[in-house]
């Protein structure tokens, strides 16, 4: 079972006098630099000179260019989407580490699959909040915390696990939990959880809209059904609250039966199994890190395509339908 640290675990102290180098102002890297900031850490920005670096600016932080901010750091948190760190990081930032400097990354993408080789002589580290980035500054301001998972992949200054653990309380987490992990597995189970689970769900949801749409039934009565009148949010909330199989008692006897019913026939489909195990072997041996390179290279060709693609289906246009008959409910987070 994975090792759990909480607050109580962990000496903050070990931050005191250093600085934090925050390499990008967005999602994670407004929220992760707030939280440590009202711990007493001193953070410094690092982004593009362009409205992130403003609004770094704005929120009170010194924020200048990555090179710059990158060499006052102590440690090094790079905050930075995963795909501009094969190309950003050798030019801008590890020829400008401070000796000994740690870094740490929120996904441990770039280093399982070698697409950057940092330097030897610095801790490599990983912080990556299972957690929105909003919401890592919302729960922080509430008083509560959030989960995260923490790794060490290189050890160089025998500090390495006090310092990624003191960010983790820094940045609030730990008031909740954070998993020890690596950074092979925080990658491979990040990837398939998105990939099967998102993927999953846009085709299960779509298929079944066709198949109901195709035997004559109304478009939107039928998207009312899969998704939205907001009645799955709360099945996946109670599911969530109260585990997956209890949460069945809040649905009628001809529901809970209907779901364990389909549930079995779908388990004894051999095929589905037989595909997650494919997909669990192109992340582990690189295929689909090879494939998604080679998107990035050609511009998001396919990306683009899949995306116009599935917005040009029947689902959406009813899904869009049915959004404005339901503006005010969604508008006020009613579901
Ligand atoms: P964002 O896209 O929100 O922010 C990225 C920041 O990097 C922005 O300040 C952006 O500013 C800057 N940036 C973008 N492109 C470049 C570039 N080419 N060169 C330099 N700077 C650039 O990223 P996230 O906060 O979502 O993700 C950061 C990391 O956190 C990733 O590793 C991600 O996997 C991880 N993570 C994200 C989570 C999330 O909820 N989003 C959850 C857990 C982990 P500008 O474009 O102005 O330069």
């Amino acid at each position: 079972m994975a090792k759990v640290y909480r607050d109580d675990d962990i000496d903050l102290s070990v931050l005191e006098g250093k600085t934090v180098s925050i390499l990008g102002y967005g999602n994670q890297g407004r929220s992760q630099a707030q939280n440590l900031r009202d711990n007493g850490i001193n953070v410094v920005i690092g982004n593009r000179g362009d409205d992130y670096r403003a609004l770094a600016g704005d929120d009170g932080f010194e924020a200048s260019d990555i090179p710059t901010a990158t060499t006052k750091g102590d440690v090094v948190m790079v905050l930075l989407p995963d795909e501009t760190q094969a190309s950003v990081l050798p030019v801008d930032v590890f020829p400008h580490l401070m000796p000994g400097a740690t870094l740490v990354f929120a996904h441990g993408y770039s280093v399982f699959y070698k697409e950057i080789d940092p330097p030897e002589g610095h801790d490599i580290t990983l912080l990556a909040p299972k957690m929105i980035g909003a919401a890592v500054r919302e729960l922080f301001t509430a008083g509560a915390g959030f989960p995260s998972l923490v790794a060490v992949d290189r050890d160089s200054t025998g500090r390495a696990w006090d310092t990624v653990l003191a960010l983790a309380k820094g940045i609030g987490s730990t008031k909740l939990g954070a998993w020890e992990t690596t950074f092979e597995e925080e990658t491979i189970t990040d990837l398939f959880g998105e990939q099967v689970g998102g993927g999953g769900a846009i085709i299960s949801i779509m298929r079944s809209f066709k198949v109901l749409t195709d035997a004559g039934y109304d478009p939107e009565v039928v998207q009312l059904e899969m998704l939205g009148s907001g009645e799955l949010v709360e099945v996946i909330r109670s599911q969530w609250r109260e585990g997956v199989i209890e949460a069945l008692t809040g649905h009628s006897p001809t529901s809970q039966f209907g779901q364990l019913h389909r549930a079995e026939e779908l388990k004894d489909n051999g095929e589905a199994e037989q595909y997650l195990k494919g997909v669990l072997n192109q992340l582990q041996d690189g295929s689909f890190a090879e494939l998604w390179r080679r998107e990035q290279e050609s511009g998001y060709e396919r990306l683009e395509k899949l995306r116009a693609h599935y917005l040009g289906d029947a689902f959406c246009d009813a899904s869009r339908r049915n959004r404005e008959e339901l503006k005010e409910v969604i508008e006020k987070g009613i579901v």
